[in-house]
């Protein structure tokens, strides 16, 4: 399956892709994770990237999509794959829809994780990473308003979007996410 796991910083994400891509047998693709990896390693893609993520805003798109691109292309990604933080804007949503044109390969569904604003803050103030600074965190959820929250009605438009309610354990919003995937497993029948 190939899917998109939607939703503001804060709001579970994280802990819920792993499970989700244990759960389907296919890699987690996040550029998140692969950009502080690139940071890391010092490499050229760190290089650039990292006065951006420090600041809480995206990367420039030209860096992600290639990224990405070259991700995609790996023999583990063949059979399906969960995108996290990616797409996050409406370039990168179009570059991603070139691409999986091309190879025939269309996305089985966007999974959008919602929770509320207070509850957004109230985690992300607990986690601890390098951009969980107050100020940075405000940018990041900004950016997230501005640029990633318009991608919702981009796939609703084209029949992809599944709501989810990301409120509760972490059992209770990983079976509304078992449940959203039986709903597009169906559909495919
Ligand atoms: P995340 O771990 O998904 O919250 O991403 C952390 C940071 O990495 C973001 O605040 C951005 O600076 C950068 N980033 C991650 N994914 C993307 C993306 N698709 N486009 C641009 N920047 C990104």
């Amino acid at each position: 399956m190939r899917i998109i796991f939607l939703g503001p910083p804060g709001v579970g994400k994280g802990t819920q892709s792993q499970r989700l891509v244990e759960y389907l047998g296919v890699p987690q693709v996040s550029t998140g994770d692969m950009l502080r990896q690139a940071i890391h390693e010092h490499s050229e893609v760190g290089e650039l990237s990292e006065k951006f993520l420090n600041a809480g805003k995206l990367v420039p798109d030209p860096i992600i999509i290639k990224l990405v691109t070259q991700r995609l292309a790996q023999q583990d990604a063949s059979h399906g794959y969960l995108l996290d933080g990616y797409p996050r804007n409406l370039g990168q949503a179009a570059a991603l829809d070139e691409y999986l044109h091309e190879r025939e390969t269309p996305l089985d569904g966007v999974l959008a994780l919602q929770v509320d604003q207070e509850e957004i803050v109230r985690r992300l103030t607990g986690r601890g990473r390098d951009d969980d600074r107050p100020e940075i965190v405000r940018e990041r959820f900004d950016q997230y308003l501005r640029q990633t929250a318009p991608l919702a009605e981009y796939y609703r438009q084209r029949g992809l979007l599944y709501m989810i309610d990301g409120t509760g354990t972490t059992d209770a919003v990983f079976d509304r996410i078992k449940s959203v995937l039986e709903k597009i497993r169906r559909n495919h029948q």
